[in-house]
């Protein structure tokens, strides 16, 4: 008689069913309908309360489907204005709603593969062990707690804002306003981003490059609201978010992510961000088509698949990280500013990579010729610091 390979029949378990941790066990179980799979979330809904936002170009080839059964508002131009300058850039920018990633979970997965409201206290590499003090087996579990708790290894500068939704109209709803930074700088680089998310919908946030993560929500509240009061703005608030982003300035990978942790990792949680930006949406989608690519799911297998996918973005993300060395090193808070208005001189198609992350070596240098925007000592010594203790 054949001997029969012994298959671990228990499912793999996605802790956090946030962003990256939904989109991973909706693609996954598309694609591989019999791999038995639990989500588990905290919160009383999936996705939290986000507007996630991306540029067309953001998407990972695969990532079209699951953007359309997203449902994004999708604006066809977008523009930035800065004291020098303002331009109109003509590029689809999409916002995705949370409350709709939470009504897909719902749809898409079956009933017994996920769970809401379901706290995890502990995370092994084969189990999770529940608040409630029961214990689930896994054949390999995933990590995608979000951007909560420390990380360790990584020197961050921050981006946070404070965004209200006001039921108002705005001049031209097919145009989102992503940085006006025409505004007073305040606390580094200041710019205000508005969203018309729908016919009687306005969103205005107020955002900062900043060194520190301190948000004082009820004073950049008032801000957003003469923000919104000076573009005619006067509605009633419907909804207030607020983010408090990481900005990758340099840091050791290995400390961050030790190269022996035997528990894979998604999201936030695995370093999955935009080092210039803090946004992730693109990334969770790649990681997610990625991972419905796997074929083993045994946890040591999972867990070294999931911190090579760190390794490879540390490594194409090492020029954004020399960036924001010269954001944050180089420039004077108040001059910051500057670097954006210069980039934003650049052409379109090289902006698009920006975002993207597939810049060329011509683009790279491209951004970084010229008059330089910041004082040339301090960023000759941004990009000495940048090139020697930090990778
Ligand atoms: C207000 C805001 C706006 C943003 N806007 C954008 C944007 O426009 N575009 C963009 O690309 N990015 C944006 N980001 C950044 C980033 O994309 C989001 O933070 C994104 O939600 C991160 O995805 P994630 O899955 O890693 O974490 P999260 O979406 O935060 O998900 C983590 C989940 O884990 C759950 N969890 C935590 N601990 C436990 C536990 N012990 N047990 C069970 N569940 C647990 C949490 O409840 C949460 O639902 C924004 C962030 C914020 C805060």
């Amino acid at each position: 008689m054949a001997m029969q390979e012994s298959v671990n029949q228990d499912p793999l378990i996605i802790v956090g069913g946030g962003l990256a941790g939904s989109l991973a066990a909706l693609v996954l179980s598309r694609r591989q309908p019999d791999r038995p799979l639990l989500l588990l979330e905290a919160g009383s809904v999936f996705g939290g309360n986000h507007t996630w936002s991306f540029f067309d170009s953001d998407i990972p080839p695969g990532g079209e489907e699951w953007v359309r059964a997203l449902e994004p508002r999708v604006w066809p131009r977008y523009q930035v204005a800065f004291p020098g300058h303002e331009r109109m850039i003509e590029h689809r920018y999409n916002a995705v709603a949370s409350p709709r990633l939470d009504a897909l979970v719902r749809e898409r997965l079956p009933r017994d593969q996920w769970r809401c409201d379901c706290m995890v206290a502990r995370i092994e590499p084969q189990r999770v062990v529940l608040d409630s003090g029961d214990a689930i087996s896994a054949c390999a579990v995933i990590d995608a707690r979000g951007p909560d708790g420390p990380m360790p290894g990584l020197e961050l500068g921050w981006q946070k804002f404070v965004g209200i939704e006001f039921a108002a109209k705005v001049l031209d709803p097919e145009c989102v306003t992503i940085m006006d930074a025409s505004v007073p700088q305040i606390d580094g680089y200041r710019f205000v981003y508005t969203l018309p998310l729908a016919a009687d919908r306005v969103l205005v946030e107020d955002t900062y490059y900043s060194d520190k993560p301190v948000l004082d929500v009820e004073q950049v509240s008032t801000r957003v609201r003469a923000a919104a009061l000076a573009q005619g703005i006067d509605a009633p608030e419907i909804r207030r978010e607020t983010g408090v982003l990481p900005i990758c300035i340099g840091g050791d990978p290995d400390v961050f992510w030790p190269a022996d942790d035997p528990v894979a990792r998604l999201g936030i949680k695995g370093g999955f961000f935009q080092a210039t930006t803090g946004y992730s949406f693109a990334l969770a989608l790649r990681t997610a088509l990625e991972l419905a690519q796997c074929d083993d799911f045994s946890a040591p297998a999972l867990a070294a698949w999931s911190r090579q996918q760190f390794i490879s973005h540390w490594q194409q993300s090492a020029y954004y990280r020399l960036l924001n060395s010269m954001i944050f090193h180089a420039a004077a808070p108040h001059e910051r500013y500057r670097i954006f208005e210069r980039f934003y001189r650049l052409s379109e198609p090289l902006i698009a990579r920006f975002y993207s992350g597939d810049l060329t070596m011509f683009d790279k240098a491209r951004i970084l010729t010229g008059k330089p925007p910041v004082p040339i000592g301090a960023a000759l010594r941004s990009l000495r610091y940048s090139a020697t203790g930090l990778r």
